[in-house]
């Protein structure tokens, strides 16, 4: 057994970041009498700010629901056992080489996730590549960002989540937020769009629901979900139409304009009411909003993007910047409000299906060589792209017979969730590293129990392209690895004969080296640098480069550095509301949880203050289905069915039900999604479906987590 690594010399704390999202705000972690607490402190991003889920971060770390034991299961449908690391990994390796030997490399899959480290997310990618040759890795954030990263490297040739850094936001006079509530899922953001305000600026929001973001802004367009690309063609049409687009910048910087004029052209703002059911006359005003602005930005966030026509919805949005001239200078531009803690650096060192360290792409020879000259290994043994997430899951008990999932919980972040269940059992093995006894874990044949946050080293890159440190703040439990240390030990055991270092700052220093010369280049950022500078924005080319706090300044990074526009037609979701599904469902996040609530649903005082997954419907729907608050819904779409209190709100439109996402078991949302992908993100229609509802007349208990007791029935 490996030893785990020490920990740091105590002090007055650590300075780190918190465990979840992407706003990846900077905290103080202390112990006091064996009682670990965060206190905010004054990083950049977060200014002093934390959000409910940040300030409880700590509570997690001595949680009595930690792994500190291996799990094998023997047979399919024997309880899980307790095993030695020697044993788990024995089975690991033995199952991988059964199922490569009889199926080939490619059978064995690997799923990570944007939670992960860059050390972890870049070796993540090495090891599936080189240790076990297989072309299927794919990770979590193909559900969140995938379609903003597609939509940025067709416009710009680049995707970095917000290529500017926040304090731009302040000097933006108007700022469209189409399908993102940061009030909700990142509260310390929202700072920035105070000081907008405060200082003149105009804020508006599209979104189905009137969500405590809309309630701030200075205009709300309620649209229906899925409509996103005519909304936004309506709004470039309105500005094309009132001439206040910027003849000079989309001669100068752009190109294909006349293609996306001549269908926004046809997107007259009657036309798009009807699609939308935003007021003609609200759409007019957006656009003149945005038209006559000195500055203006568009973000984007989930709302948009998780759609089967989601990169079209983007690359829509990013029409009207062009249009106006806003993008390329400071307090301008188009981004995207990442979500996961490590969703931007986790999209670009390696375990995306398609792409090498440093945002190169698998199928250019001279990034794979450059790679391979790293790796000591000949370029030519690199496997090509692979599939992607959902496509992975269709292919379970056919071309992909072995799972291993890293840092990812997809029983419940993945849509049509009852298909996946029946697919994980036609898999010969799935192996699980995480923290907890997650849906996804309890249901695999070896279950490895890793290191979390705290207890580890590392990098994130946040969602401005910050790279920002991790700090170790104590030790694993005995008996819990690191994930590097998993990999090690797998690599060893599969024969591998390439280097993955358990020490993060050297895991950084081989991905700086790998990423050197590529589109998101770290080679000139060290721990030390990192430490100094209050992070250092990518590409960071050598020691002397200063980081790239704003990208585009003098030129996109197309070819002829010209950003590019797209013709983009109206399409509509995959699934229409029709007569026996009539409404449409919509799902999203709560204040008071983060993604598949894996982590949060473990702290008490968040899972008390949202226990429960409910129905959010408008008062009119609730008087058809004759329902009143708290009473029990059933709702019904082509996939599945569930039953959950109703929760009766103006805030949301009359012809849409709104789920949050963060339970599994038989409140997930994730029942009745439909995985619908976009042809070009293969990101998952997680915001529209067609959905029928009724009384149920029943009360549900919360599910909540696997309950303790329903985890040692798990357990032998
Ligand atoms: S969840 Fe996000 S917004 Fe909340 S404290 Fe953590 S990093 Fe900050």
């Amino acid at each position: 057994m490996q030893p785990n690594p020490s920990p740091p010399p105590s002090g007055d704390g650590v300075q780190t970041h918190c465990p979840y999202c992407a706003l990846q705000c900077g905290m103080t972690l202390s112990q006091d009498n064996g009682v670990w607490s965060v206190v905010a402190r004054d990083f950049p991003t977060n200014k002093g700010g934390l959000c409910r889920k940040g300030w409880t971060a700590a509570s997690l770390i001595a949680s009595p629901e930690r792994l500190t034991t291996p799990l094998v299961r023997d047979w399919p449908g024997q309880k899980l056992r307790e095993a030695s690391w020697d044993e788990a990994l024995d089975r690991v390796t033995s199952g991988i080489k059964t199922i490569q030997s009889g199926h080939g490399p490619n059978a064995v899959a690997v799923f990570g996730g944007g939670g992960l480290t860059n050390e972890k997310a870049y070796l993540l990618g090495k090891f599936a590549r080189v240790a076990l040759g297989t072309a299927n890795i794919d990770y979590n954030g193909r559900f969140c960002m995938a379609a903003a990263a597609a939509a940025g490297q067709l416009a710009f040739g680049l995707d970095r989540g917000l290529p500017f850094p926040l304090e731009d936001i302040v000097g933006a006079e108007v700022i469209l937020l189409p399908g993102g509530n940061p009030a909700e899922t990142m509260p310390p953001i929202m700072q920035y769009f105070e000081a907008q305000r405060a200082s003149g600026g105009k804020l508006i929001v599209a979104d189905p629901r009137k969500t405590p973001t809309a309630r701030a802004a200075d205009l709300h367009l309620q649209l229906s979900p899925g409509t996103d690309a005519a909304l936004a063609n309506g709004i470039l049409h309105v500005i094309i139409r009132e001439k206040l687009i910027d003849p000079d910048f989309i001669e100068n910087r752009t190109q294909n304009f006349e293609a996306a004029r001549r269908v926004a052209k046809t997107y007259w703002p009657d036309r798009v009411e009807r699609i939308t059911g935003v007021p003609a006359a609200t759409i007019e005003r957006a656009a003149h909003m945005l038209g006559e602005a000195a500055t203006a930005m568009i973000l984007t966030a989930r709302g948009a993007e998780q759609q089967s026509h989601g990169t079209d919805n983007v690359l829509a949005y990013i029409n009207i910047l062009l249009a106006l001239g806003q993008a390329g200078k400071k307090h301008c531009g188009y981004g995207c409000l990442t979500g996961q803690g490590n969703g931007q650096g986790g999209r670009e060192h390696g375990q995306k299906a398609d792409q090498l360290p440093g945002y190169r792409k698998l199928v250019d020879p001279a990034a794979r060589a450059h790679v391979a000259n790293v790796w000591g290994v000949d370029p030519h043994t690199l496997p090509q792209p692979g599939l992607s997430a959902c496509d992975i899951f269709r292919n379970f008990g056919g071309q992909i017979r072995g799972l291993l999932v890293f840092a990812s919980n997809i029983l419940v972040s993945a849509p049509d969730a009852d298909a996946l269940a029946g697919g994980l059992g036609g898999l010969d093995l799935l192996v699980v590293a995480d923290m907890f006894l997650s849906e996804t874990a309890a249901r695999a044949d070896v279950v490895l129990p890793i290191a979390q946050w705290a207890e580890e080293d590392g990098t994130m890159t946040n969602l401005e392209g910050r790279v920002i440190r991790r700090r170790q703040a104590l030790a694993p439990p005995a008996g819990v690895w690191t994930d590097q240390q998993i990999l090690r030990a797998l690599a060893e055991r599969l024969g591998c004969k390439a280097t993955f270092d358990t020490d993060a700052q050297a895991a950084f220093a081989e991905l700086g080296r790998a990423s050197s010369g590529g589109p998101a280049d770290y080679a000139g950022i060290t721990y030390d640098r990192i430490d100094a500078e209050d992070g250092v924005f990518w590409p960071c080319a050598h020691a002397k480069d200063t980081g790239t706090p704003r990208l585009f300044l003098n030129r996109f990074a197309t070819e002829d550095g010209r950003a590019k526009f797209h013709a983009i037609e109206y399409r509509g979701s995959a699934e229409q509301p029709d007569g026996a599904y009539p409404y449409t469902l919509t799902t999203g996040r709560l204040l008071t949880h983060y993604q598949t609530g894996s982590q949060t649903r473990r702290i008490p005082e968040l899972l008390s203050a949202e226990p429960d997954a409910f129905a959010q419907i408008h008062p009119d729907l609730a008087r058809s289905v004759g329902v009143a608050e708290a009473q029990t819904v059933r709702l019904s779409t082509r996939r599945g069915s569930i039953v959950l209190p109703a929760r009766i709100s103006k805030d949301i439109r009359p012809d849409t039900v709104f789920v949050p996402f963060h339970w599994g078991g038989k409140l997930s949302a994730n029942l009745l999604t439909i995985s619908a992908l976009d042809p070009r993100s293969r990101i998952p229609e997680f915001k529209a479906c067609a959905v029928h509802i009724s009384a149920a007349h029943t009360v549900t208990q919360a599910t909540g987590l696997p309950s303790r007791s329903a985890i040692s029935s798990e357990v032998s």
